[in-house]
């Protein structure tokens, strides 16, 4: 029998499992702990509460918390409930699956006054992670900034663009849908360094700017190089380009009160206002020929109450794991970072790829555990046993994926009309479902 601890449920975190379920069967055992009593990481906690259809791949990873060799031990901080040395006493191997939650900071005067947030804790606010509950996003002003030229922007655009009725059928949490509700925001900017063929947008996603119901895409044609260019593009990008050159030639819907405006070649220099934010400064970029963004020394302000920077994530470090300061993930070598300890998902390459990458990931680490410690070999390790106990001594109120099913039947139930559910928002109501 074999022991293994993966830390972490979001996509990596079960699609490891999955994989060291089919390759040891009976012969292991599998736990996944996670810091909350909720399971699916981004899947709940990022994935935009309007795409309910990409939520769905959960049930798989429900299939495989229901297969008989994984169990989910939520409610556990690896770091702080337990060490990382500790689960390694315990465990035959520890994989880390605890991804890239912290946002990755601009580095420019102004970026700490109230109205500037991390793209981490506007998508939280709204999809209901109990860090961010009592953000609060200043939504008063008419104008709003988001950082960076990824899909992560896209969704914090499209959110603040959408009005009441565009949120059916999702699930976003009732204190983020009120306060969009009361939002004054009629203008947002989206601005990235380069230029359109640097994006990392995605074509349905860039797409569903064109059919807004109350916002409308503004680009500049001037933006783009000649349309030869686009055939040295691979396909999805030169989809996502045709989609914004069609936005540049077709010009804002004048019908459509609010804007979202794609400025390109703008590199925010810093942030101005009285006590909290008011405008970006931005300088105009071009292209060097590296490809990197250049600056041609001419600034201009973008005015803006709420300014939200997507410009990436880092992986928190753990007491004890060698941690890679400049990739800000593990230090790991194809996944693996020791004898007997991994990383799997962003914790291993960083915050790239869609929750489908995760799977190769976890699958190639699954395959480099089983060649190191064959099926049906043993360990002699004290695996779940162990843990449970240490657990126990330290006041610790593990919960297992029943309890989960309990606080999801709970947001079930207390669903508004034409939403999925009604999520708890706060720690100590998921636990108060749970009766501790
Ligand atoms: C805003 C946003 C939107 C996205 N939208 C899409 C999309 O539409 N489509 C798509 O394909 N991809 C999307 N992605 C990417 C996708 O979410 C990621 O590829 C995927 O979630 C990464 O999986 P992961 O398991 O590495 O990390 P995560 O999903 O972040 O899971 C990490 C888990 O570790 C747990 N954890 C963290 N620290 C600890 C600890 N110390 N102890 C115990 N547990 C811990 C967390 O609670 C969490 O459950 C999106 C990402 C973001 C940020």
């Amino acid at each position: 029998m074999r022991h293994f601890a993966i830390v972490g449920s979001g996509p990596a975190g079960f699609y490891t499992a999955e994989a060291l379920a089919k390759a040891y069967g009976d012969n292991a055992r599998i736990d996944i702990l996670d810091r909350y009593p909720v399971p699916y990481g981004l899947i709940r906690f990022g994935v935009a509460p309007d795409h309910q259809s990409l939520k769905a791949v959960s049930k798989r990873y429900d299939q495989v918390a229901e297969g008989g060799t994984v169990e989910f031990v939520g409610n556990v901080a690896v770091g702080s409930d337990v060490s990382a040395d500790e689960l390694r006493d315990f465990y035959d191997a520890v994989i880390l699956a605890i991804g890239a939650p912290h946002d990755r900071k601009l580095g420019i005067p102004g970026e700490d006054l109230p109205g500037v947030i991390g793209s981490a804790e506007f998508v939280g606010w709204y999809n209901g992670h109990p860090d961010f509950a009592d953000l609060n996003p200043s939504l008063d002003g008419a104008h709003a900034a988001v950082i960076g030229n990824g899909n992560v922007a896209l969704d914090c655009a499209r959110i603040l663009a959408k009005n009441h009725h565009e949120f059916e059928g999702s699930d976003i949490v009732g204190h983020a849908l009120d306060a969009l509700d009361g939002s004054g925001i009629q203008t947002v900017t989206i601005l990235g360094r380069r230029g359109p063929h640097q994006i990392s947008m995605t074509p349905k996603e860039l797409g569903e700017f064109g059919h807004l119901e109350v916002a409308t895409p503004v680009v500049e044609g001037a933006d783009f190089p000649p349309a030869e260019a686009d055939e040295a593009l691979e396909p999805g990008h030169r989809k996502s380009i045709t989609i914004l050159r069609d936005f540049a030639a077709h010009g804002p819907d004048p019908s459509k009160p609010r804007r979202i405006v794609f400025d390109f070649f703008a590199r925010p220099l810093r942030i101005e206002g009285d006590g909290k934010a008011e405008r970006l400064i931005v300088e105009r970029t071009v292209l060097d020929d590296s490809g990197s963004a250049k600056g041609t020394g001419e600034a201009y302000e973008v005015p803006a109450s709420l300014i939200i920077t997507s410009i990436g994530y880092q992986t928190p470090r753990i007491d004890g794991v060698p941690y890679d300061e400049r990739g800000g993930k593990f230090a790991n070598d194809g996944g693996k970072i020791a004898d007997g300890l991994y990383a799997v998902g962003w914790a291993r390459r960083g915050p790239t790829g869609t929750i489908g990458t995760n799977r190769p990931d976890g699958y190639e680490v699954a395959e480099q555990i089983a060649a190191a410690m064959p099926p049906g070999s043993e360990g002699g390790k004290a695996g779940a046993k162990g843990l449970s106990a240490m657990l126990a001594e330290r006041g610790v109120n593990a919960t297992c994926f029943d309890d989960w099913r309990k606080i999801e039947a709970s947001e079930v139930a207390a669903a508004r009309p034409g939403s999925p559910r009604e999520k708890l928002v706060r720690h100590e109501d998921w636990l108060k479902v749970l009766g501790h």
